[in-house]
């Protein structure tokens, strides 16, 4: 994909890999103080998603080396990367295209979730792992993985899912299952409505930490359910920030320094 035009007369352009919440209020944050140009890339795996404020481009760029082209032809001077915490593809990629073209890159990672006393907690490696430790937990289970990593749990016997996925499905699951389709930020009492509803024995989750999420961690300590939570993969390398604000104060210190 080609990159955007540019300005007549250029701001700086920070580039915010975005498909998070986070990803979402750092666009909101760089675009309300102004004085730069604002783009959001998405992966494009959601079904409308929220738009944020500035320029949106949606789609792969083509791996590091369509990353790297894209930086310098957009003059990029800036990259956020506000994915979320298991697209370390895109992390990895944004790493090496990055420092290919000397473009300075922060990554804003969420500060992951920990569990209290009362919680229930199974942590796993990997979605593998969840499938087979789930029978020894219950047998109603409410999955929260991604819709893309459902396979493994379609070798299972003797269970019943309700799959919570981002947007309706293309194709169809791998097992028969309630689908909701919703998106986050949710709330303590749906959360708890919903796994009293379908009475739920176990909740599978991603580690991906947020507050947009975590309600349902809530909802499984106060009905005493056990939570098989699936590890996250490693940060990327390189410097980091766990706050939107600090993302967006790093993206305007370096654009005031760069842009020039
Ligand atoms: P990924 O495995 O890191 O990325 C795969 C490819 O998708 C990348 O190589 C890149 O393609 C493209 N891509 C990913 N994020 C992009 C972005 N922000 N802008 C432009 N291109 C992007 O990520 P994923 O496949 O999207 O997701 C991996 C896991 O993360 C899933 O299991 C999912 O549950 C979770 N997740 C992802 C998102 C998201 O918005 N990405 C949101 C919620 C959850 P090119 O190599 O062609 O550039």
């Amino acid at each position: 994909m080609s990159a955007p035009d540019a300005e007549p007369k250029a701001r700086p352009t920070v580039l915010v890999l975005g498909g998070t919440t986070e990803a979402r209020r750092v666009a909101e944050g760089l675009t309300a103080i102004g004085g730069v140009r604002v783009i959001t890339a998405l992966a494009g795996r959601t079904e409308a998603p929220h738009q944020p404020p500035g320029e949106v481009r949606v789609g792969g760029f083509g791996g590091p080396d369509g990353l790297a082209r894209w930086l310098r032809d957009a003059r990029v001077v800036a990259v956020v990367d506000a994915t979320h915490p298991f697209a370390a593809t895109i992390s990895a990629n944004a790493e090496v295209a990055c420092a290919r073209v000397g473009v300075p890159r922060i990554a804003l990672v969420r500060p992951a979730w920990e569990p209290g006393p009362q919680d229930l907690w199974h942590r796993v490696p990997d979605t593998a792992a969840a499938a087979a430790i789930l029978p020894t937990l219950g047998r109603r289970a409410f999955l929260t993985v991604g819709i893309t990593d459902l396979m493994p749990f379609a070798a299972l016997r003797g269970m019943t899912f309700v799959v919570r996925a981002a947007s309706r499905p293309v194709a169809a699951l791998p097992f028969p299952a309630e689908i909701i389709v919703a998106r986050g930020p949710f709330r303590l009492e749906d959360e708890r409505r919903l796994l009293a509803s379908r009475r739920i024995e176990v909740v599978v989750t991603k580690a991906s930490g947020g507050s947009a999420t975590a309600p349902k961690l809530a909802a499984a300590r106060e009905h005493g359910l056990p939570v098989v939570m699936i590890e996250r993969p490693p940060p990327p390398s390189g410097p980091t920030v766990a706050t939107v604000e600090d993302a967006v104060r790093w993206a305007l210190d370096r654009a005031a320094r760069l842009g020039h």
